[in-house]
Order: C-alpha cells, then sequence, then structure tokens
C-alpha cells in the first residue's frame, strides 16, 4: 500500500484515476491545482506522485523543476496530451521519471506505477552513501567534513548530525522530535528548545535560506 499523491484539475480523470488506486489497496490523495499540488507533494507524506502537465497556477513542469530544486527524489509519472509528448520528454531530462500520454488505459497506468514504486522500494542506497550532495552542499561522512559551493564549513559534531540528517531528507519536513531522536538520542530534555538552538546554528554556516522553518511542525532543508 502507498500515499500516492494526484495534482489533476480535471475531476473526471482524478476521481477515475483515486478510484482505481483504492481498488488496487493504495491511499490516494487528489489536489487539482499546480501551487497546492507542489505544498503537498513537499510534505513528505507520499510515495510516488501522478502529475499532470496543464494545471491552474503553475504547470507540472514548474511543479517538478521546483521539487527536484528543494531536493525531493520522489517518483513522478506525469500524465500529458497524446500532442505535447515531445515536450513532455524533453522536459523529463531527469531519469527518475516517467510520463503517460491521455488517453490512457488504467492498467497501463499501474504498471508505470508498479514500476517506480518498485524502483523506489529498492533499499535506500542513499543511507549508506559515503558522500551526500544536495544543491551546492556537500556532506563527506567518512571526513565528517561539510562544504557549501566548495567552502569547508567548520562544524561542531552536533551540527554535522544534524546536516546529515537533513541531507538524508532533502524536501522533507523534519520535525523537532526527528530531529532530537537523530542528533540528541534519550540525552535530551524534552521541553528544551536545544533543537531551534541548533539549527540556528546551523544556517548561520549553510546559509539562512537554506532550512525553512514549517510553522508548529519542524524545519525543512532546501537548497539553493
Ligand atoms: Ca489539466
Amino acid at each position: 500500500m502507498a500515499q500516492i499523491l494526484i495534482v489533476e484539475d480535471e475531476e473526471r480523470i482524478a476521481s477515475f484515476v483515486a478510484k482505481g488506486l483504492r481498488a488496487e489497496g493504495h491511499r490516494p490523495t487528489v489536489v487539482g491545482d499546480g501551487p497546492g499540488g507542489l505544498d503537498e507533494a513537499l510534505s513528505g507524506r507520499y510515495d510516488l506522485l501522478v502529475l499532470d502537465i496543464g494545471l491552474p497556477g503553475m504547470d507540472g513542469f514548474e511543479v517538478l523543476d521546483q521539487l527536484r530544486s528543494q531536493g525531493s527524489r520522489m517518483p513522478v509519472v506525469v500524465l500529458t496530451a497524446r500532442d505535447s509528448v515531445t515536450d513532455t520528454v524533453a522536459a523529463l531530462d531527469n531519469g527518475a521519471d516517467d510520463y503517460m500520454a491521455k488517453p490512457f488505459r488504467f492498467a497501463e497506468l499501474m504498471a508505470r506505477i508498479r514500476l517506480r514504486l518498485r524502483t523506489a522500494e529498492a533499499p535506500d542506497a542513499r543511507a549508506h552513501e559515503e558522500v551526500l550532495r544536495v544543491g551546492g552542499v556537500e556532506l563527506d561522512r567518512r571526513t565528517r567534513r561539510v562544504s557549501v559551493g566548495g567552502t569547508q564549513l567548520d562544524l561542531s559534531a552536533r551540527e554535522f548530525a544534524l546536516a546529515e540528517i537533513f541531507m538524508l531528507n532533502p524536501g522533507q519536513v523534519l520535525t523537532r522530535e526527528q530531529l532530537l531522536d537523530h542528533v540528541w538520542g534519550y540525552d535530551f530534555d524534552p521541553g528544551s528548545n536545544v533543537v531551534d538552538v541548533y539549527v540556528g546554528y546551523l544556517r548561520r554556516k549553510v546559509g539562512a535560506d537554506t532550512i525553512a522553518t514549517v510553522r508548529g511542525v519542524g524545519y525543512r532543508f532546501r537548497p539553493a
């Protein structure tokens, strides 16, 4: 069972896809516009995104572009009109994505979704990578060094651990509890503001815009 986000403004298509996914045991959520779809996709709650191109507010190409530039690696299956397939293929230079030309048969869409979910479920290579790179930030787990745009940063052990969990989950909202758990383990006072303090330290070093505050929830790493 997967959490699947459908960003599609044509209600008939959205409900057809949602119904089919539910029948296959998945949990679909539908959003009908580009900006809302992007926000939802960045929440980190979904395993896969089914994305229409022609959308109000922001088109599917822009949504995909912003999603990738904020570091999200979630698999995306793009829905496109048959006469724009050439444009679509050209836009999907990122090999992680796939497309379906409209009109499509549900069985075809499901085959693509299954394939994408399987690829995404493969053992998470990222968790074992020695050098993590997101945007201009590079973190080397062997030397425990972090650089931004090639400039080495001087990080404390806590700051390094914090940078590491952010870089393992780019574009996703991490709660204070998740950050506490990864960086401080059980050795902390849950009532303290230690996470906020250390996020502040890290922000000063990696750049203020790199870590966004998500009010009432936590933080999201999104380097330029
Ligand atoms: Ca549309």
